[in-house]
């Protein structure tokens, strides 16, 4: 389906006008600071707002800005990110904070092109950057967009293909009213967030509703099409419970190990792995689930005995109720964090 320019530009009228009139006030929406704006895109990818709320203040007030961040310790900025998962993104926000300070004096571009060759910064960051910082003119599209504008326009084209994300960014970019980019970004991000959800149309409450494809044509269901998605791989894993003299093992995991690298956790290993050789002591002490997008780990915690005369790796430590409570561990510990409380001084 062709749309005239005229037709796009009017919905975007219509939604940044329902924007103006619905949207929430949220503390990102108060700056235009592009450093604080992109903590808060950095936070929103994949977490949901009342998570993100609890940490984007006490996480600006430890990071005002780039440089304190570039110049903070990793493990700092790991620990203020705990309990927002996918780790990477704190990482990639660091990397991306040094090189702004190290090549650019600390300023922000301000063009999608070239904030995309900051490390950590994507197609979509980038555009939100651009757009809500810079009152650049072009869209930020996110899989929140997708499924919105596909819904509206009725596109076919699978939204995880690159087809499926072209067409929805040139559309995006043709809907943008003049002089009004940050309240329609800003309504796409909402309508996705409370009445076009994964799976729901809130029709009732949508502003776009008589323009809709797929709500005249019965597709609500079927779109954003995606093309077939791998099932996430299922991995067992041991996890090791080491007490001794009220303190409990626990192992740093290293740049190499891509997911959750740079945290903390109980040593553990796959099913299949060669690594310390233990005596379990019994049934197992803990049992926990943890999913992951590509992977899901099904963990049980063995308590044992560290032998005697056994060499500390350099990759561990003994740790007790404050250094847990001060290093960074991934949510797919908590379990564990919960009987070493109860097990250790
Ligand atoms: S009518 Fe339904 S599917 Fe269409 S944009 Fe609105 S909420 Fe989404």
């Amino acid at each position: 389906m062709k749309y005239s320019d005229k037709t796009l530009r009017e919905a975007g009228t219509v939604l940044s006008d329902w924007f103006d009139g619905n949207g929430r006030d949220l503390p990102w929406r108060h700056t235009r600071d592009p450093y604080e704006i992109w903590v808060s895109e950095v936070m929103l990818q994949q977490t949901r707002v009342e998570t993100v709320l609890r940490y984007y203040e006490p996480f600006l007030e430890a990071f005002p800005d780039l440089h304190s961040l570039a110049a903070a310790p990793e493990e700092a900025v790991l620990k203020a990110w705990e309990g927002l998962g996918y780790y990477r993104r704190a990482r990639y926000l660091q990397r991306g904070a040094r090189v702004l300070c190290e090549n650019r004096n600390g300023i922000f571009p301000d063009t999608p092109e070239e904030l995309k060759k900051i490390p950590g910064i994507g197609d979509y960051c980038a555009g939100s950057i651009a757009s809500l910082a810079f009152g650049k003119e072009v869209p930020a599209v996110d899989g929140n967009v997708l499924r919105v504008l596909s819904r509206i326009w009725g596109i076919e084209a699978p939204v995880d293909r690159p087809e499926g994300k072209k067409a929805v960014a040139d559309l995006a970019a043709r809907m943008i009213p003049p002089g009004r980019v940050w309240s329609f970004n800003q309504s796409l991000m909402e309508l996705g967030a409370l009445v076009c959800l994964p799976g729901v149309c809130r029709e009732d409450r949508c502003p776009v509703r008589e323009l809709c494809r797929a709500r005249m044509e019965g597709k609500t269901d079927t779109l954003p099409r995606r093309s077939a998605r791998k099932q996430p791989e299922t991995i067992r894993r041991t996890v090791w419970l080491c007490v001794r003299d009220g303190r409990i093992l626990i192992r740093r995991r290293s740049g190499d190990e891509g997911l959750l690298a740079g945290l903390w956790e109980f040593p553990g290993e796959d099913e299949g792995s060669h690594g310390w050789k233990w005596d379990r002591n019994g049934d197992p002490a803990v049992r926990a689930r943890h999913v992951f997008t590509h992977r899901i780990w099904e963990m049980e915690g063995y308590e044992v005995s560290w032998p005697e005369g056994r060499k500390l790796p350099p990759d561990c430590r003994w740790a007790d109720r404050d250094d847990l409570a001060l290093l960074p561990f991934p949510g797919a510990m908590k379990a564990f964090l919960a009987w070493a409380d109860e097990n250790i001084d």
